[in-house]
């Protein structure tokens, strides 16, 4: 077994769109970025390149070349997968923490759950997703970001 964190932040602006682990969330703030800026995908990725000792997510798609302008974030996350099955490494389960004020997450988190195993090609119930807000503090209390945390186990195959 071979354990990974990831983390991530991004800053929020009107108009963009918040998608969260593939999935997209009605809110008026969405992250900014050079790709879709999605959060999570972001730091579950680079808890994936993590365990596997492979870096991180800026030596893989780096944000200064235009191929990853508006990138689907989930299509990083499967090319990774396939990286990892290349090396004989499988995901076994990923947590996840998303910190933002607003919106209330629940509703949207069975979705996040289900999307994102469906990319990591593993079932919903070894992927966790917690949502927190930062209780008013910070850059994500003022709801100037939104940030991410995540851990991964792989398995040797
Ligand atoms: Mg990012």
């Amino acid at each position: 077994m071979r354990t990974g964190i990831g983390y991530d932040i991004h800053r929020l602006a009107p108009g963009r769109a918040l998608i969260l682990g593939g999935v997209r969330i009605d809110h008026p703030l969405g992250p900014t970025g050079h790709s879709d800026a999605d959060v999570l995908t972001h730091a579950v990725i680079d808890a994936l390149l993590g365990a596997a000792g492979l870096g991180d997510i800026g030596e893989h798609f780096p944000d200064t070349d235009p191929a990853y302008k508006d990138a689907d974030s989930s299509a990083l996350l499967a090319d990774v997968v396939g990286t990892l099955e290349a090396r004989g490494l499988v995901v076994h389960n990923v947590d996840t923490i998303v910190v933002a004020e607003r919106p209330k997450l629940a509703p949207y988190k069975p979705k996040i759950k289900e999307r994102l195993a469906r990319v990591l090609k593993i079932d919903p119930d070894r992927v966790n997703v917690k949502a927190k807000t930062a209780e008013g503090t910070g850059a994500e209390g003022r709801q100037a970001a939104i940030s991410a945390w995540a851990t991964a186990t792989l398995a040797e195959r």
